[in-house]
């Protein structure tokens, strides 16, 4: 019978292989947060569609052409999630936490859609890393939300990352810009694709995101934000350009970028990646002090980023990163017979209290069956139960890495035995990451 129902173009599996690679990947990226004060919030993965018009932007590629939106059955149009902050927004306010402690800080870890071409580093389903600070407004606000991500890439070996940093103005001086950008596409309209000249008259700075090549090489020549700022924006923008300075988290200004959503005011930056192909980019964010208020809350100035976990994930395959090894199964019991069976259940239920993974017989197999089983689980002991164990409540403990035995008595010796391989092992893992720390702080 073949497979008829495939998965959606676009999603990926995560293999159990693989889970341990993203376990590792968000636990680091939870306890880095966690170092700067940043707690887990947790959203749905669908709102009301409106909360995405607003926030992201109704003039935007995510919301006009990206979005997952349905009617639900009692007729409400909802849309997966395409981004964190309009989730994490909406829950700030709708919990109150702007009358708790200023600043707040909050990170998640939660998949994203998007109806975009599938291609290396872009999926329909794709997971973000991601972190909000609200009522924030300081400089030094964008420099520790930067270095966070900064430290989070250090966390995990990434190496190689450019940082590109601009400002995109604020109410006060962006219509002075946006009114240079629209003068300056009318002079090139008939270049333009047709999704830009639409935008022409309702967002111009989205042109300069466009990934046309004809519309991005009029936009190359585009009048720059930077030469528009006021002078509260380029104060800011020193201010985070001199806190970048003080931690040492190397930066480029970068005038063209202008990211993807319209939320977004003064601060954006990027972090970019020399190897991946065309989805370079694998984090990206900044500041959005307009957002809270325009959803109906006060005026609390808020920043934060999003870090696309696939494609992290390429980067440190790419660059050999170290992850952890896999937990295999640290004991199998193999018993031959009924009365064995179910001496080793008893037995696998101990081990597991005490927090051994220990695996025995599920499927009735002989003890040669079960041996070769053992071992493509890569179990470290086996233990073989048969009729002359249970006699004598002695077995041997047999390490399959070594291939070496010893006799164990049931089940304290087998305890102890496992308890002083555990420790040994504890100790080999953490002088290993003792020792990738010490090059790592070498290398700096
Ligand atoms: P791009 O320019 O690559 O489309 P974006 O500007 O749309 O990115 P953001 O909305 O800022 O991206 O999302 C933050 C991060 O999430 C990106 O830097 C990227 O790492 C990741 N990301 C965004 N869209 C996708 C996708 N379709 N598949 C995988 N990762 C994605
Ligand atoms: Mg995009």
């Amino acid at each position: 019978m073949a497979l008829t129902v495939h998965a959606i173009k676009g999603t990926q599996d995560v293999l159990p292989s693989q889970s341990g690679r993203w376990q590792y990947i968000e636990r680091r990226l939870i306890e880095t947060a966690r170092l700067y004060g940043f707690r887990e919030l947790r959203t749905p993965v669908f709102e009301h569609t409106e909360l995405f018009n607003r926030s992201v932007g109704d003039t935007t590629d995510v919301v006009q052409k990206e979005m997952y939106t349905f009617d639900d059955n009692g007729g409400r149009s909802v849309s997966l999630r395409p981004e964190g902050t309009a989730g994490a927004v909406r829950a700030f306010l709708e919990h109150g936490l702007h009358n708790e402690a200023l600043p707040a800080k909050i990170c998640y870890v939660s998949g994203c859609y998007r109806y975009e071409k599938p291609q290396a580093g872009r999926l329909r389903e794709f997971h973000q890393f991601g972190v909000e600070c609200f009522g924030a407004p300081s400089p030094a606000a964008d420099a520790e939300v930067i270095a966070l991500a900064a430290s989070a890439f250090d966390a995990l070996g990434v190496r190689n990352l450019r940082l590109e940093l601009n400002s995109i103005g604020c109410p006060a001086c962006r219509p002075k810009y946006s009114q240079a950008l629209k003068d300056y596409f009318t002079a090139h309209e008939a270049e333009l694709c047709d999704t830009c000249r639409e935008r022409l008259t309702r967002n111009p700075m989205r042109i300069l995101d466009c990934k046309s090549p004809v519309c991005a090489a009029v936009a190359a020549k585009a009048p720059l934000v930077t030469d528009y700022l006021c002078e509260d924006c380029r104060a800011h923008q020193r201010g985070v350009e001199a806190h970048l300075n003080a931690r040492g988290v190397a930066f480029i200004n970068n005038p063209r970028i202008v990211r993807g959503l319209d939320y977004y005011t003064r601060t954006v930056f990027e972090f970019i990646s020399s190897d991946l192909g065309a989805q370079a980019t694998v984090c990206g964010g900044g500041r959005y002090d307009g957002l809270v208020e325009q959803m109906g809350g006060p005026s609390v100035p808020a920043l934060g980023f999003g870090m696309g976990l696939e494609r992290l994930l390429m980067v440190m395959e790419a660059q050999g990163c170290p992850f952890p090894e896999d937990k295999p199964c640290q004991v199998y019991l193999a018993p031959m017979g009924d009365a064995a069976s179910l001496e080793a259940t008893r037995l696998c239920g101990m081990l597991r209290d005490e927090g051994f993974s220990a695996e025995t017989d599920l499927a009735g197999r002989g003890l040669k069956a079960q041996m070769k089983y053992a071992n493509k689980l890569g179990a470290r002991y086996t233990v073989v139960l048969g009729e002359q164990e249970l006699a004598d409540g002695k077995a041997r403990l047999k390490n399959m890495g070594t291939g070496e035995e010893r006799e164990v008595i049931l089940p304290d010796g087998l305890l102890s035995a496992l308890y002083d391989s555990e420790i040994e092992g504890a100790l080999n893992d953490l002088n290993a990451t003792l020792e990738s720390d010490w090059l790592r702080k070498e290398e700096k």
